[in-house]
């Protein structure tokens, strides 16, 4: 007689964070019965809305983080800012960390991130980590002249951390802008890029991985505002060239979870020639893969949570040919609740999905997000505008 199979317990699965994405993390987890344990930052913060097993305390205190994290076969992040030393004490604990400390690192600090990728051979923006205003005039000469980019390699998040240094004059300022923040300062040269476009990639710790298709990204001001999966008019060989970095740099460095490589797309003035050069790498759900929840079969949410858990992965593979995310920003205008649009928002299109954070609408702050997919881009495009800038409080009566 054989012995009983001993029942596989199903694995709680700790996420440090408690942003949006986590809250989103938490819908796949339920789906997938997978229990979640929230470290939030403070109460009532996003995530920590909706998983109920959660704590409130500081990420930067490793008391607090093993506390979190004990009973727990993995730990995950909704953001990158865990220290590394707490992320070892954590491995040395018998809690792995996915991604892992040494993974983490190229999405914490920008100066180890170009360093590595560059060894690696994958194209990058020129750059040099600069000492002074004089290192900045000395790089901007190496580049050709101004304007170049200066950028803080620790902290920064949708463009805070990034300036754009237009002269030798302003050189001073920016660098001193810079190094408020008490950490080292990058200097790029400014790409004249035609467009940005994001790879996203899922990686287990096992090695399996799912590239999702490479999508079209609109920035404004360093903030997310619209992605379009796929990239329209994407030449299908940059695109393959696009997955291939993705996949080749979470493999080599390691990632578990999704991977988003945010990337430029360039064309030689000389010989028309299309490229790709490496912006910033991501290791956790991104902005740029939202899309995926309701144009994908399976979302970049679910497959973070099947990677870290070293499941076997979900198709990435579009649902629709056009899916187009749009984000809710909050506006100057005072809209009220964002649950006041409704009505109209899904009156008007009942194939819209509508995504909100549960955070409170201040001017510029990501408050949620639309997805429409479809047949035809101009269409969904309109859709998604539409909803989100309605719900921004930007549209009249007479634009319905
Ligand atoms: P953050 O970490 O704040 O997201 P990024 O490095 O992604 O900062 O920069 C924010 C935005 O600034 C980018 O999306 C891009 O629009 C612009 N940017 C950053 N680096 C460069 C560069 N070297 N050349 C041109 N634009 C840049």
């Amino acid at each position: 007689m054989s012995a009983a199979p001993s029942p596989v317990p199903t694995p709680r699965v700790a996420v440090i964070g408690g942003g949006q994405l986590a809250r989103m993390l938490a819908q796949p987890a339920i789906a997938l019965g997978v229990p979640l344990r929230l470290l939030a930052e403070g109460p009532g913060v996003s995530a920590a809305q909706v998983v109920v097993d959660h704590t409130v305390g500081d990420y930067r205190d490793l008391a607090t983080l093993r506390t979190a994290t004990a009973g727990c076969a993995v730990v995950t992040f909704d953001h990158e800012h865990v220290p590394t030393e707490h992320l070892r004490a954590l491995e040395a604990d018998g809690v792995a960390c996915r991604p892992g400390p040494g993974a983490l690192v190229h999405a914490q600090d920008k100066a180890v991130m170009r360093a590595r990728l560059t060894a690696m051979d994958v194209p990058c923006p020129r750059h040099v980590v600069v000492a002074s205003p004089a290192d900045v005039e000395a790089f901007a000469t190496d580049v050709g002249g101004f304007p170049v980019v200066l950028k803080t390699t620790r902290g920064g998040y949708d463009g805070k951390g990034v300036w754009v240094v237009g002269s030798a004059e302003g050189s001073a300022e920016a660098f001193a802008a810079a190094t408020a923040a008490g950490v080292e300062v990058l200097a790029e040269e400014k790409v004249d890029f035609t467009r940005e476009l994001s790879a996203l990639v899922a990686r287990s710790p096992s090695g399996q991985a799912a590239a999702y298709p490479v999508v079209q990204t609109t920035q404004l001001d360093g903030i997310c505002h619209e992605v379009i999966a796929p990239a329209p008019d994407l030449d299908p060989d940059l695109a393959h060239e696009a997955q291939q970095i993705a996949l080749r740099v979470a493999a080599e460095l390691d990632v578990t979870g999704i991977l988003a490589v945010e990337l430029f797309e360039t064309v030689d003035p000389a010989t028309g020639a299309g490229g790709v050069l490496v912006n910033e790498l991501a290791m956790r759900p991104h902005n740029t893969g939202h899309w995926s929840q309701d144009g994908a079969v399976t979302s970049q949410f679910e497959n973070h949570l099947r990677a870290v858990l070293d499941l076997p992965l979900g198709d990435p593979r579009p649902r629709a040919p056009w899916t187009v995310m749009v984000n809710i920003l909050g506006g100057e205008a005072e809209v009220g609740s964002l649950y006041a649009g409704y009505p109209h928002a899904l009156a008007r299109d009942p194939r819209l999905r509508v995504h909100l954070y549960g955070k409170d609408v201040r001017p510029g702050r990501k408050v949620g997000h639309v997805n429409a997919y479809g047949e035809d881009l101009d269409e969904v495009l309109e859709r998604a505008r539409h909803a989100a800038a309605w719900f921004r409080g930007d549209l009249g009566e007479d634009s319905e």
